[in-house]
Parts: C-alpha cells; sequence; structure tokens
C-alpha cells in the first residue's frame, strides 16, 4: 500500500513536471538569435525565462502532499489558466511581430498603395527620410523626458505626452544609451482630412534612476499625424526634429514659437506630430541570454515580393539610365554580396568601424549595441564559413529623394558564441545554421554610379579606412553613411518577421 502510495506520488511529480516545462516556463517563447540585427527583437535576454523554478517546485512539492481528490482539480485549474494565458500571449504577439504570409502580402499591397498616394500628394513624401525623422524624435523623446528639454520637442507630440514627461519632472530619472534595433513602418492611412503613419519601434535603453542603472528593451507602436495635403520639408529640415520653417534645432519655447524664425508651431499643422505612443512589451535586459540559440524559423517561408516589383524596378532602371537586366545582376554581384560578405566578417572579429562605410547610423549604432553586450558578458559571436546560395530581388522602392532595393538573401554560416578561452557557449562550429534575411539597401536618388571599391570612400575616392564612429570620411569630411554618394545598408529583418 506504501508503494502504491509512492508509486502515485512518483507519477504525479513527473506529470506536474512534465506539464509545468511545456506550460508554465516562458523559455520556449523567448528566443535569441545571433547574427546581426539578428531577431533580437522581443529578446530582453533569456534570464527572463529562467524565473519561477523556485515557485514551480515548491507547487510540486505541496500538490504531493495533497490527496488525490484535492490535487488533481487544483492541477487542471492550473493547466486551464496557463492555457488561455498561453493563447492571449501567442495572440498578441502573432499581431505585432508574425503575421501570416498571406497577411503580409495583403497588408503589403494596401501599405504600397497608401505609400504611392502619399507621395503623389506630397512629392517631398520619402520614407527613408521619414524613419530617420521618426528615429530622431524616438530618441531625443527618450533622452528629454521629464526634463525641461522636453519643450525643444513638445509641438512635435500630444498635449498628453507633454504631460506625462511634466509628471515624469523630479523623479530623478535619466535614459541613456538609446540605441534603435528596428524601425517599420506598419500602417499609412489618410482619414478625416489627416495622413497618419503609424511605426513599431524595437529599442533599448539604459534608465538610470536615483543612481541606479537598469537596461530595458521596449517594443512601441507610435502613429503619426498631419494635416492632409502638407508638402515634406527638405531632407536636411526633415531628417533631425527641427524647424520645419528655418531648419534650427532644438529652438522651441514653451509655448512652442521657434526661437530663430518666430514660427510658431501648431502640432500637425506643419509637419508630423506623434498623436500616439504605446508600450507593447517592455523588458529588463540581461546578457545573460546572449549564448543561447533558438531554432532558426522562416528559412522556409515564401518569399515577401512587392507587387508591382516588375513596375518599380524598371522605373528605378530608367531613371537611373541602365538597362534593368544588367543593372540587377551587377548589384547582386558588386553590392549584396560584397557587403554581405564584408559586414559578416567585420562582425565575426568586432571591427565594426572597417565597415563604417557600408552601414546606415542606426544600424551601425545597433550593431555596436550587440557587440558590445557580447564583449560585457565576456563572449564573442562568431560567423565562419559563410555561403551565400541564393539573392532575390523583393522590393524596389524609387521616391524623389532616396532609392531603396530590397533583398532576400539565403546563406548558411557556422554561427556560434564563445568566450575568451575559446569554449563554445552555444551554436555550433562544426554544423552550418542555414538561414534567409531581408536587407534593405539605401541610396541618394540620382546618385548614378552602379560600382564602387567598398574599400575607398565613395565621396572623394581615398582609402575607406578613416570613417569615424559618425560615418564621416577623414579625408573629404563628407558624411557617407546616410547613402548620399553610394548604397549604405539600412535594414535587416529576419524573414520570420519580415513584412515587406
Ligand atoms: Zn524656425
Ligand atoms: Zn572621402
Amino acid at each position: 500500500m506504501q508503494n502504491n502510495r509512492n508509486y502515485t506520488r512518483l507519477f504525479w511529480a513527473l506529470l506536474i513536471t512534465f506539464l509545468a516545462i511545456f506550460l508554465i516556463s516562458p523559455i520556449a517563447l523567448d528566443m535569441l538569435w545571433a547574427r546581426p540585427g539578428g531577431g533580437h527583437s522581443f529578446s530582453g535576454g533569456g534570464g527572463s525565462g529562467g524565473s519561477g523554478g523556485g515557485d514551480i517546485g515548491a507547487l510540486i512539492y505541496l500538490l504531493m502532499e495533497l490527496p488525490p481528490e484535492i490535487s488533481i482539480p487544483v492541477i487542471i485549474a492550473i493547466i486551464a489558466f496557463k492555457i488561455i494565458q498561453n493563447r492571449r500571449r501567442n495572440s498578441t504577439r502573432a499581431v505585432t511581430s508574425s503575421p501570416t504570409v498571406q497577411n503580409r502580402v495583403v497588408r503589403n499591397n494596401q501599405l504600397e498603395n497608401n505609400l504611392d498616394y502619399l507621395i503623389q500628394q506630397d512629392p517631398n513624401f520619402s520614407k527613408v527620410v521619414f524613419l530617420d525623422f521618426a528615429a530622431s524624435l524616438f530618441h531625443k523623446y527618450y533622452t528629454w523626458f521629464g526634463k525641461p528639454e522636453f519643450r525643444f520637442i513638445a509641438p512635435f507630440f500630444s498635449p498628453k505626452e507633454t504631460q506625462l514627461s511634466e509628471n515624469q519632472k523630479n523623479t530623478n530619472q535619466t535614459n541613456s544609451e538609446i540605441v534603435i534595433g528596428a524601425i517599420n513602418v506598419t500602417d499609412i492611412v489618410r482619414s478625416h482630412g489627416y495622413d497618419r503613419i503609424t511605426l513599431e519601434i524595437d529599442a533599448n535603453y539604459t534608465n538610470t534612476h536615483n543612481g541606479k542603472a537598469s537596461r530595458f528593451t521596449v517594443y512601441e507602436r507610435w502613429q503619426f499625424l498631419r494635416k492632409s495635403g502638407l508638402i515634406s520639408p527638405a531632407p536636411e529640415r526633415m531628417r533631425s526634429v527641427a524647424c520645419p520653417n528655418c531648419g534650427a534645432v532644438s529652438s522651441f519655447t514653451d509655448n512652442a514659437d521657434c526661437s530663430a524664425c518666430g514660427t510658431h508651431l501648431t502640432a500637425g499643422e506643419q509637419q508630423w506630430y506623434v498623436s500616439q505612443t504605446a508600450v507593447l512589451d517592455r523588458k529588463a535586459f540581461s546578457v545573460a541570454g546572449l549564448g543561447h540559440y533558438a531554432q532558426e524559423r522562416g528559412t522556409d517561408y515564401p518569399t515577401v515580393y512587392q507587387t508591382g516589383l516588375q513596375n518599380t524596378q524598371t522605373r528605378f532602371a530608367q531613371r537611373a539610365g541602365i538597362d534593368s537586366q544588367l543593372w540587377k545582376s551587377d548589384f547582386l554581384q558588386t553590392v549584396v554580396n560584397v557587403y554581405f560578405m564584408k559586414i559578416y566578417a567585420a562582425w565575426s572579429i568586432n571591427r565594426l568601424l572597417s565597415v563604417r562605410n557600408l552601414l546606415s547610423d542606426r544600424l551601425y549604432e545597433s550593431f555596436e549595441f550587440w557587440i558590445n553586450s557580447y564583449k560585457q558578458a565576456g563572449l564573442v559571436n562568431k560567423l565562419e564559413q559563410i555561403k551565400i546560395s541564393d539573392i532575390q530581388i523583393v522590393k524596389v522602392e524609387p521616391d524623389n529623394l532616396y532609392d531603396s532595393v530590397t533583398v532576400r538573401i539565403f546563406a548558411s554560416a557556422l554561427d556560434y558564441v564563445s568566450d575568451s578561452q575559446g569554449n563554445i557557449k552555444g551554436g555550433s562550429n562544426r554544423k552550418a545554421r542555414v538561414f534567409s534575411e531581408y536587407w534593405t539597401f539605401i541610396r541618394r536618388a540620382g546618385v548614378k554610379k552602379q560600382n564602387f571599391d567598398t574599400a575607398t570612400c565613395p565621396s572623394c575616392g581615398a582609402p575607406a579606412d578613416n570613417i569615424g564612429q559618425a560615418g564621416e570620411c577623414g579625408y573629404c569630411g563628407n558624411k557617407i553613411s546616410n547613402g548620399e554618394f553610394s548604397w549604405v545598408l539600412a535594414i535587416i529583418a529576419q524573414d520570420e518577421v519580415y513584412g515587406g
């Protein structure tokens, strides 16, 4: 009888442990990829997945002590609760991170049409420049939130945000080291006399509260509004958060008057303003999860092509005065292939500055953040024997200011994380990991030169060995990281989240 009781207990203990691992622990949901720009979104480190172990142990012990007629209903209740909770969590994630391929195609078509319409109304509108504006605003928002300097950007926000910032005054908090990992347009709508653009932003920052610093990752949705019929200011006035009339930066008074030219700014009347911000996800960031590798997802997903790809390709080639087919093969060979190999090689040996001329500012900052995180954890992410198996052009977006080309790259590499002694902490240095990624390159419209030597400055031709952190050539002083003179890589999106 005693034996039977022990077996029953053992059975329950195993069952509960099994269920606890699969239903209670969020480990399976929190995944981390290595590789630059690699789906680190939502990660926040594996640290968050490890908690709760002690609670589970105590729960199992407690349940084993109870008679089965009580413990069984309790277990059923816990399982039911957890299933509902997981479903909820998965469904919210599905909306923000991985819509089905079908949904993506439909959403893509809509986005493209609405973007075309916006450009027809406002020929100065460029998605590339708008994203720079939004990123700059995001950066300043976090830096100045709760500070008197918030007034410099207050005319670009709804009164509610200014109030929130006011409320945070005197709480002794400072945000710094703000890094934007990804920023995507998810919606463009025209309604009730307003243009509206919705963005999703994946970022991280350090919050210092009463001297104690903590790092957070956030996933946010920002909504921008502007009166319909407005024409965007010239890119140099648009790119950074400046007075749309005179271009002065950080010049606004408490009354939203530009102290340089006197223009009074009314939200949405002359320029975009942020009508809503929402934090969809926020987690403490920990380097503890940097060695974890999740199963590669999305490599077999069908490629998401732009609907009017043929047309946009032709339009682009005509504008550049080149043959469409010739351009394509040339671009894949001399730009995509070369950039991919060079950037991954530089990432692998922690020498990002050596490819500074090939990266946009945001991407460079994001790479730098991840490399520093690895360093901080005493780790390095190695990528060896990199091979490209296929490259497909999926999107060509020539607007009046920028050319933007997105490709899907299929590749494989030995991808692993090791410590300073060379011990493998994650991934494999024997078995190649097969993956695919969407890379978006941008370049100022009107640049004709297709080929350039990636080892030289595209502006002055001097060796590209003296490019500073800010993307300026040390010889000619020109900024080359904004695509003014040649292609720069602006975005890397993982195949399971690429939304077109
Ligand atoms: Zn002004
Ligand atoms: Zn130069």
